[in-house]
């Protein structure tokens, strides 16, 4: 005799392991996600190449302007030093030294806003790289926990298997190919509870037909639902 419970039964057990099977795909999709990391990977090296490049030019900048000033102390000194007399070259000194200031001045200027740009990045990078270790460290913490689930729903979804393969040589071919295609199309839902008083069909909640009711009451045999053709199961 087949018995709907049989059949309720392997709905359990397939519905408990769908559950776990989502759940498990779900872990391994996030053990094998290095995305986060690898992201703030190349932000912090990005910002250390951009720091360094910065650092240089601003290097630059501060060999420039010495150079501008030791040269500015060397015209200073021919002209205060008295030792030029002749007013032509004077002159000529003199507007190379007003020449050398305005450069000067600009050099200044870019050399300030360097060592802005240059403070900006190199901050920008360590914050970059505390989020990066910030990563790790729970990546580390991460990683043991989700392996350990996997374990865990590995090792329950070979048991559900195992209960699977207990229950279906009890079952029918006919009804267990029933039961399948039902799954299938009725969002894993094949098997419905039969509310016997009222005679409803607890998964689309309408009435069976006298006769349908009396047989499902019977247990003698599998009766589907008239509407919705599920396979009914009484408590
Ligand atoms: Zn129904």
């Amino acid at each position: 005799m087949v018995s709907a419970k049989q059949l309720h039964e392997l709905q359990e057990t397939d519905t408990v392991a769908a559950e776990k099977d989502t759940e498990l795909k779900e872990v391994r999709a996030r053990l094998a996600d290095g995305k986060p990391i690898a992201a703030a990977t190349q932000k912090a090296s990005q910002l250390d190449a951009q720091a360094e490049a910065q650092s240089k030019s601003r290097n630059s900048a501060q060999v420039a302007v010495r150079q501008m000033q030791d040269k500015m102390k060397e015209i200073d000194g021919k002209l205060y030093g008295g030792g030029i007399t002749n007013a032509r070259e004077l002159t000529a000194f003199e507007e190379e030294r007003q020449f050398l200031q305005t450069q000067l001045g600009e050099e200044e200027d870019r050399l300030l806003e360097l060592m802005v740009v240059v403070d900006d990045l190199q901050e920008s990078r360590d914050d970059a790289v505390k989020a990066l270790k910030g990563l790790e460290a729970r990546r580390e913490i991460e990683v043991p926990q989700l392996q350990h689930s996997q374990a865990v729903l590995e090792k329950e979804l070979a048991q559900l298997a195992a209960d699977r393969k207990q229950l279906t040589p009890k079952i029918p071919p006919q009804y267990l190919a029933t039961y399948e295609s039902l799954r299938k199309t009725r969002g894993g839902r094949a098997v419905a509870r039969l509310d016997k008083a009222r005679g409803i069909c607890l998964a689309c909640r309408i009435a069976l037909p006298a006769k349908d009711l009396q047989r499902a009451k019977a247990s003698r045999e599998i009766v589907q639902c008239n509407s919705c053709h599920r396979i009914l199961y009484v408590e």
